[in-house]
């Protein structure tokens, strides 16, 4: 199947460009060329099934003229290695938990359903993939660990030197084998601009084949839909299900709308998100308005031009209408997000992350208003990745899982770099050599 760009649907390109490309040379985003609908009796045969089987035969729907189907099972078996649990904190409110990975994020299954790809991609290709990712904290470990140990890949992480937390720090600088991470003396800004220079570099280009695994890439995408499809088949009842997705750049929300399309009866979606409200405020009144970005305690939702937004609009043909009729936005509040953490806890005895709890509290507000629906929020992080917003607002200690600790234990390895793209290029040959 080929992949056209949202911004010229004659423009197609194969999968493996798709991929390796990432952002389209008109600046459009990828989509499949047709999203295939699934028949009855495949919702009906999904409660029986395993989550990797589940993957797989949504994987093979949609990827099938692509990759060949024992391949394929490989890549999503080295993908879902770990469960996505369903767990009912109130009646009808479920927490789709997506934070049993390494990185304990959502962004574990798509880096590492895409590094699956690439290393599948890289055997065909003679210069050595390189992947150059900027970073400002958790896509540099999704992505870092998502690609540890690939053959035929090795990984570049850029990030701003004191400007991430600890525990995000050590998640890529421990990590050693295929991994490098520069510490960059500058911002994160900094960082991208390296990346964007080093994509236009005659010399690095020919000697690497330089890539990028940010989050437009459409095979971090296609991953995301599958647990909609594993989360609705644990469900008891499968009526009037609706979807609240704490959103930022809104890929794990475009994923849910493909899983839609595909035929999963979902009802509704809630793009719930913090005070970066583009989104529901173009919901609410037909104009897109992008802004600077502001800070809050969700920090991975502060995005003020979110990319996917591309998708959604060529999903609904642009029609403002149309995508009305299956999402419905919503905006909270830093208090409201710690004011429902702390509810939650105290009524559910449940610990939400601060993304989490904007997924919750989406879904209580749509609930209140259709008392005939029920609902999974997407639990996007572990408590602990945000353990100072989340201690300081439940005032008790949170747990911190032994995968983190292991990273917290291990040696910071990085190379120090200049802002400079000289200085970067001259690095980074030296390394990658
Ligand atoms: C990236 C991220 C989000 C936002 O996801 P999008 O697909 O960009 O909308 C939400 N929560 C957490 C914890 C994240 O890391």
């Amino acid at each position: 199947m080929n992949y056209y760009s949202t911004n010229n649907k004659k423009s197609t390109v194969s999968l493996k460009e798709a991929v390796l490309k990432g952002l389209a040379p008109d600046k459009g985003l990828y989509m499949p060329e047709s999203i295939p609908v699934l028949p009855e009796s495949f919702f009906d045969s999904l409660p029986g099934k395993s989550f990797q089987q589940i993957a797989y035969e949504v994987a093979h729907a949609l990827l099938q003229q692509d990759v060949p189907a024992d391949e394929l099972r490989k890549m999503v078996e080295h993908t879902i290695t770990f469960d996505a649990p369903l767990v009912e904190i109130e009646k009808s409110v479920f927490s789709l938990e997506l934070f049993h990975g390494p990185t304990l994020a959502f962004k574990d299954f798509g880096a590492r359903f895409m590094s699956q790809l690439l290393s599948w991609f890289a055997k065909a290709e003679k210069r050595e993939i390189v992947i150059l990712v900027a970073t400002s904290g958790d896509t540099g470990s999704a992505v870092a660990n998502g690609f540890l140990g690939v053959p035929g890949v090795k990984v570049v992480v850029l990030y701003p030197s004191g400007k991430v937390s600890d525990i995000q720090e050590k998640q890529f600088t421990t990590l050693g084998q295929n991994i490098t991470a520069l510490e960059v003396d500058g911002t994160f800004d900094d960082c991208q601009r390296l990346v964007k220079e080093a994509f236009l570099d005659e010399e690095l280009n020919k000697e690497f084949f330089l890539t990028s695994a940010n989050s437009i890439n459409i095979a971090r995408l296609i991953p995301q839909s599958f647990y909609y499809f594993y989360a609705w088949s644990r469900l008891k009842d499968r009526s009037n299900v609706v979807f609240s997705v704490p959103s930022g750049n809104f890929g794990n929300l475009t994923a849910g709308l493909i899983a839609k399309r595909m035929g999963l009866p979902i009802r509704h979606f809630i793009a719930s998100t913090n005070r970066n409200d583009i989104v529901p405020e173009y919901l609410d009144t037909g104009t897109f308005n992008p802004k600077p970005s502001q800070a809050t305690v969700s920090n991975a939702m502060d995005v003020g031009n979110p990319s996917n937004f591309a998708r959604m609009m060529d999903l609904y043909a642009n029609d403002l209408n149309n995508i009305k009729a299956d999402i419905t936005g919503y905006r909270f509040s830093d208090d409201e997000t710690k004011q429902a953490m702390r509810a939650v806890y105290e009524t559910s005895n449940y610990t939400l992350d601060p993304h989490g709890a904007v997924g919750y509290l989406g879904l209580k507000k749509y609930l209140s208003e259709h008392t005939e629906a029920k609902g999974v929020f997407l639990e996007t992080a572990h408590p602990a990745k945000f353990l100072d917003v989340v201690e300081d607002t439940l005032k008790t200690e949170v747990k911190i899982p032994e995968r983190l600790k292991q990273f917290v234990k291990g040696n910071k390895k990085s190379i120090p770099c200049s802002k400079d793209f000289v200085h970067f290029r001259s690095i980074a040959i030296s390394l990658l050599k």
